[in-house]
């Protein structure tokens, strides 16, 4: 199995032509804006789910971010968008946007594990808006296209999507409906062989730049967890309303929009599987959402603790350096043995996932710890850079913005805290 996995890597002209190419120049062009490596164990020898294959993999997503993404972060935070087309071409001709989807899709058919090994990597981007904008393409958008779209379909969106032709986004939540997925309004109806869709979308992601949505909506009158279906809808049809780019308090790099659907015709084989599962559909894509942002958080907590002790070890305070102080390095050990549980469940909840378990519980608990533990490390980590910690030049006052997102989006805390309870049993019976 690994031998097949290595050889797929192996004989991918794109990734064959990738490696190559990102060779040409040396890293340390870019030592400015490299963090320092995570003290996780990073061979294939010592790891409990990567094998060489996700450690060659991740070394090449990491020149790729070194050379084309983590020079631009700076001029891109500040601008409010980046090039996601660019960006996804480039990440797509390398078979980073599928590396576990079909290979007659033009993904690399590995399993999910590679996924989590490229968010992880990804985690090294200094900001965390691209790789949201990344993710959602990836992991949030596409999973259940991949997995119940009918070939036409992903012909349609999935291929492009993977080769970084095409800018995917995803429309769960809307104004009056987040947490409570069930409740959106967003309509369609059938009128002969098409869905005719009212309604809007917020919050999406890559929302401005993307060239389809993957749409929840709902498709019947039925139960509102049997009415709902996924829609591929190319955002160029005549209807579509980009109303804003919504202020974020964080991940200014990634575009967030509100969008409406004004009498929008698109055809009913555009539906993702079967009519009424669209809810189904997005719970389990959900699963492999949570764990994707868990992934990523990890690796930016391990680079903010690692900046940190850095800072703090040359900057001296009452005759010493911060670091020596011992409320200081108590609790910067403390956050990495944290980082260093979560770490252990998320790859515990990924070798079950691969293996086809039901991961809901140990996912939830990821995505409830990792929101919760990031905000603690940022605001922890921001201290202790005194006033630096406030400016905008540093990397953990970034991080403390954007990583705040991590307990709202893509399910708040609560919302993990009710899916645990359900599975532990504890909540009132109706
Ligand atoms: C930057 C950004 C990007 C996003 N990208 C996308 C995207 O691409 N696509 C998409 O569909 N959505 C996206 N979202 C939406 C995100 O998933 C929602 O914001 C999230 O699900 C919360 O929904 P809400 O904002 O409507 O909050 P609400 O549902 O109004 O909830 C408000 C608060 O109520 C509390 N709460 C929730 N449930 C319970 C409970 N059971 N018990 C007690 N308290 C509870 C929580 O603290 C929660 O934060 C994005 C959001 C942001 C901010």
């Amino acid at each position: 199995m690994r031998a097949l996995r290595l050889n797929q890597l192996v004989i991918s002209r794109r990734f064959n032509q990738f490696t190559s190419r990102a060779g040409v120049r040396s890293l340390s062009d870019h030592v400015s804006s490299r963090p320092v490596p995570p003290s996780a164990p990073e061979t294939a020898g010592d790891h409990l789910i990567y094998t060489q294959e996700h450690f060659a993999l991740k070394e090449s997503l990491r020149k790729i971010i070194d050379q084309e993404i983590n020079p631009h972060v700076d001029q891109w935070e500040a601008e409010g968008t980046f090039p996601a087309h660019k960006i996804f071409k480039i990440l797509g001709s390398a078979g980073f946007l599928g590396v576990n989807k079909p290979v007659e899709y033009g993904g690399l058919g590995l399993d999910f594990s590679y996924s989590v090994a490229v968010s992880e990597e990804l985690g090294n981007i200094r900001c965390g808006g691209i790789p949201m904008a990344i993710g959602v393409q990836t992991d949030m958008a596409t999973p259940a296209l991949a997995r119940f779209g009918s070939a036409e379909l992903k012909e349609e969106f999935l291929l492009p999507s993977i080769l970084g032709d095409k800018v995917a986004c995803l429309g769960v939540s809307e104004v009056g409906a987040g947490s409570d997925v069930s409740s959106i309004l967003t309509k369609a109806v059938r009128k002969g062989d098409e869905y005719v869709i009212n309604g809007g979308k917020m919050w999406t992601t890559n929302g401005t730049q993307a060239d389809w949505i993957c749409l929840l909506a709902n498709t019947s009158d039925a139960a509102p967890h049997r009415n709902k279906s996924l829609i591929c809808l190319p955002m160029t049809l005549p209807g579509v309303h980009i109303a804003r780019k919504i202020d974020k308090l964080g991940m200014w790099s990634s575009d967030t929009a509100e969008v409406f659907f004004d009498d929008v015709r698109v055809p009913c084989k555009n539906i993702i599987g079967q009519e009424g599962m669209g809810f189904t559909y997005q719970m389990l894509q959900f699963q492999e959402e949570r764990l994707w942002a868990v992934a990523n958080i990890v690796t930016m907590m391990d680079n903010i603790i690692q900046e940190t002790i850095q800072y703090t070890r040359q900057r001296k305070i009452f005759k010493q350096p911060v670091l020596y102080h011992q409320s200081v390095n108590f609790r910067l050990a403390e956050l990495q043995t944290e980082v260093e549980l979560l770490r252990s469940l998320l790859y515990r909840a990924t070798a079950l996932y691969i293996k086809g378990n039901d991961v809901t519980k140990l996912a939830s608990m990821a995505k409830l710890k990792g929101g919760r533990l990031a905000r603690e490390v940022g605001d922890s980590c921001l201290q202790y850079w005194g006033g630096m910690g406030f400016t905008s030049d540093v990397l953990v006052s970034r991080f403390y913005r954007d990583s705040r997102l991590l307990s709202i989006g893509g399910g708040a805390d609560e919302v993990m805290l009710g899916i645990i309870c359900k599975y532990m049993d504890t909540l009132p019976k109706k």
